[in-house]
């Protein structure tokens, strides 16, 4: 039994011979299946970079940084190895220096 369908893709009416049919021609439904297919353009995200008011640093600064968090350690370490009566000073040293570098976000 043929059934008056309309197309969905150009709107002309047609007998569909079998249910359920949406499209008059394959043609229309070739062209369906691409909108179907289709999606928006989705820009890809750039990898991160650092901002440019934040440069990476100078290898020099780097190499500072990587001085003080040593200079904490071996402060820290002789808070506990060095003479009785310096351990004090160096624990606050170390104290002091490890609150500094934290502080500062290094
Ligand atoms: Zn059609």
């Amino acid at each position: 039994m043929l059934k008056t369908m309309t197309c969905r893709v150009c709107g002309r009416e047609f007998q569909a011979r079998h249910t359920p049919a949406y499209y008059c021609s394959n043609a229309c439904k070739q062209k369906a299946k691409r909108r179907r297919q289709h999606r928006p353009y989705e820009p890809v995200e750039p990898p991160r970079r650092p901002a440019p008011d934040q440069p990476a640093p100078p290898a020099d600064c780097v190499s500072a940084v990587q001085d003080a968090q040593r200079v904490a350690n071996d402060l820290g370490r002789l808070s506990a190895t060095a003479p009785y009566q310096l351990r004090p000073r160096f624990a606050r040293l170390a104290e002091a220096f490890a609150a500094a570098l934290e502080a500062e976000g290094l």
